[in-house]
């Protein structure tokens, strides 16, 4: 049976043989267009997320004790919608805040969630991007004009692949990453330079590997473009037609003294040039900057210096290089253009606000604070910063509901907790549809019927928005008739009636997915209604991106194209290309009103101008150590695994260090020591490598979650990161979390 694998943003199609309930056999689906029948290890453990001791099978509200009693559906649905409304009408619906709506391939029920809120009447949201990605699209959109100009790395065609904060031999990113950094590797007329204070599976492979300190790297990225301006590397002729303001940015890097930087980034400035020119000289460059810069310090600044590499370069609209890509619904939370968030007035990028301000938003008196959450598919109290401090807020909340599979810790916390059916029970599909030139949708179908007690999360909403009554059956009347006549007339006049009846009804719009989920949903082939709300997806991108589609080999014009692009991801069980681009295109899909790329970002400029004041070296003596809280290796992934039984090694994520520090602390391999950060402390297992260098260290991602023994009490194996994170260490501009950069001391047992 086809579906995918949901551990990484690229859900690799999979083939999956069932025992019972049990996901005994998977293997690469060679047909699914991306994957080609790829897979890392992981995939292999994906029954462990199936069928996980703590699934959820009832909802569960709290009682006055804290603990938890199982009630039935309706009374669930009642009383949540009774909740949430009295907190609307007394406070008003902002009162009431949204986290999550999916990640990893569960994206669904975020779109039947935009009905619920706006059934309540909530506009503030966020979610996972909110602590890594939200700098880089503030920066897309002062360089592009919006941040949805989001761009992506076709790496297949690089002559040069530069990797910043990234490891893409464990965290993907991108399509068969790990064939296509072995092809990088072994072409001697191709390059591949990583940036990255370790020296990762990548790094190993790479042509170049600027080691920096932890925490310099906007002195090594400004050192690079430092480079290319002072020994005019810069290609004129494509910043001459497609760019402004290269005079302010050239005099910018012109002024930095680049031996300086990079004695400061801890790098041999030999080797910064060499780089420099490598990236100079290449007919193309594609880069790929992730987690380790954007939970760094200086994240939104270490985003604009690592696309200044590739537009000071040319790098742009062409093939191997950087384009904007297609996609079928946005990531962020829409909206937020200028908003700021209703407590501490911070600034809410794409519609989401950053994660570390969320207790403070909470934790006060201040009328405007929230004071109930719907969290669903995410776990805030293990993944943000500061676990005491959100759990704290979580706990201070008049109503907190919480949709997902699992009894995590954010569940743990609810006053109701709503039990979802699992990505191998419904129907699901990616919206990470992130590349170049052809992009990807995979539609999944349920390959196991939900588990007794959960529903799909359209099916959760609908009786959310039901509830509330934000809809009336009479509304939808003619509307069902129309769907009645698809089987025999087709989609047309249906969605003529849908037009004509929001356009008449317009609160309707809003509730837009429940609508299709209700009378469209029972017209779609194969019991295919929770894909409802992917009509109108189907539609908004046919229209936004005609050109694309009919090159992806689908024909007609207008709401014909979406509806042979909408019936394409129907019924296309490995998933489709539902985009192909010319590389001109990207010219197209820039939003600034000449067409021109906006070098200079002012706020970004006067950061980089304070850097010569800063000592990256200093030291807190209490905390002489640099933590990166949150290594993604092959021992770990994102907490939807949350059966530690699934990993064969490294069973408690072990505390890496180098030979020099634990020689200096006199700690041996396999041995334990005490981590202590500002914000708390905790025990590990130790692990000596020389791939860290001396003063830092490391911890996994995805351990600390509560899991039930088999038969005696819930234990945590591993540590919880975010015990240890603080909530004021953030990106002054985008509120970006330092994971990376956690100042900590190892003392032994
Ligand atoms: S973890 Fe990511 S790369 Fe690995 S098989 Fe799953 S989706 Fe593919």
């Amino acid at each position: 049976m086809k579906t995918a694998c949901i551990l990484c943003s690229q859900n690799c199609g999979i083939e999956v043989d069932l025992e019972g309930r049990h996901l005994v056999r998977i293997r690469g689906d060679r047909a699914q267009p991306a994957s080609q029948g790829y897979l890392c290890e992981k995939a292999q453990r994906l029954d462990t997320y199936q069928n996980a001791r703590d699934r959820l099978t009832s909802p569960l509200r709290r009682r006055a004790d804290g603990t938890f009693e199982a009630i039935d559906w309706d009374t669930a649905i009642h009383e949540v919608a009774q909740r949430l409304s009295a907190i609307r009408d007394e406070h008003g619906g902002d009162r009431i805040f949204y986290y999550g709506g999916g990640g990893q391939g569960n994206h669904l029920g975020g779109a039947y969630g935009r009905a619920t809120r706006a059934a309540l009447g909530s506009t503030y949201t966020s979610n996972a991007l909110a602590q890594e990605k939200t700098g880089e699209f503030w920066v897309d959109g002062q360089l592009f004009g919006r941040p949805r100009c989001h761009t992506s790395g076709d790496f297949e065609h690089a002559e040069v692949a530069v990797f910043v904060g990234k490891n893409p031999w464990q965290s993907h990113g991108f399509s068969r990453a790990r064939v296509i950094l072995k092809e990088l590797a072994k072409d001697p007329a191709r390059a591949l330079i990583v940036i990255d204070p370790r020296r990762t599976e990548t790094a190993e492979l790479a042509d170049f590997h600027l080691q920096v300190r932890p925490g310099t790297d906007a002195f090594c990225l400004s050192a690079l473009g430092a480079v290319l301006v002072q020994e005019d590397l810069v290609a004129h002729r494509f910043i001459g037609e497609h760019t402004s303001d290269f005079a302010t940015v050239s005099a910018a890097l012109a002024a930095i003294p680049v031996a300086d930087y990079c004695a400061r980034a801890g790098l041999s400035e030999e080797l910064v040039r060499t780089v420099a020119r490598r990236i100079a000289a290449a007919s193309s460059v594609a880069t790929f900057e992730d987690l380790g810069v954007q939970q760094a310090p200086h994240s939104t600044l270490n985003s604009y210096l690592e696309k200044l590499l590739y537009l000071l370069t040319g790098n742009f609209a062409k093939r191997g290089a950087m384009n904007i890509h297609t996609r079928v619904a946005g990531l962020g939370g829409g909206g937020g253009g200028g908003r700021k968030t209703p407590v501490g007035g911070h600034r809410i990028i794409t519609g989401l606000i950053p994660a570390s301000v969320i207790p403070e938003e909470i934790l006060t008196d201040h009328p405007a604070r929230f004071r109930a959450m719907i969290v669903e598919s995410a776990n805030p109290a293990h993944s943000l910063p500061d676990s005491q401090r959100m759990r704290q807020a979580l706990a201070a909340l008049e109503c907190l509901v919480v949709i997902d599979v699992a009894m995590s810790e954010t569940a743990q916390l609810a006053h109701y907790v709503l039990p979802a059916s699992s990505q191998f029970e419904k129907w699901e599909a990616t919206f990470f549809n992130l590349e170049f030139p052809r992009n990807y949708f995979q539609l999944r179908a349920p390959i196991l019927p939900p588990l007794e007690g959960t529903l799909p999360e359209p099916e959760i909403h609908r009786r959310l928005v039901r509830a509330l009554g934000a809809i009336r059956d009479e509304e939808l009347a003619e509307l069902h008739q129309a769907a009645a006549r698809i089987p025999t007339e087709g989609r047309g006049a249906y969605a003529a009636e849908f037009f004509r009846l929001t356009a008449e009804k317009p609160h309707l719009m809003p509730l837009a997915p429940i609508v299709l989920y209700e009378t469209l949903g029972p017209a779609l082939p194969a019991g295919a209604a929770q894909a409802a709300a992917l009509w109108g997806a189907a539609h908004i991108c046919a229209m936004t991106f005609p050109d694309s589609v009919q090159r992806a080999g689908f024909a007609g014009f207008g709401p014909e194209l979406g509806e042979q692009l909408f019936e394409a991801m129907l019924t296309r069980r490995s998933g489709i290309v539902f985009t192909v681009d010319d590389y001109e295109e990207t010219w197209q899909r820039l939003d600034t009103s000449d067409k021109k790329i906006r070098l200079a970002i002012p706020e970004l400029l006067a950061e980089l101008s304070r850097l010569p004041s800063e000592d990256p070296g200093a030291r807190d003596p209490q905390f002489p150590l640099v933590l990166s809280a949150g290594e993604r290796r092959s021992t770990t992934a994102n907490t939807v695994l949350r059966d530690p039984a699934w990993r064969r090694q490294d069973l408690t994520g072990a505390l890496r260090m180098s030979p020099a520090d634990a020689e200096r602390l006199g700690l041996a391999d396999g041995g334990s020591a005490r981590v202590t950060t500002r914000r708390g402390s905790a025990v590990a297992t130790i692990e000596i490598t020389d791939t860290l260098q001396a003063g830092h260290i490391s911890l996994p991602n995805g351990l600390g979650t509560s899991y039930p023994g088999e038969s005696g009490p819930a234990a945590s194996p591993g540590i919880a990161p975010n015990e240890l994170t603080a909530l004021e260490d953030r990106d002054w501009l985008a509120g970006t979390p330092w994971h990376k950069y956690v100042p900590a001391r190892v003392e032994r047992m």
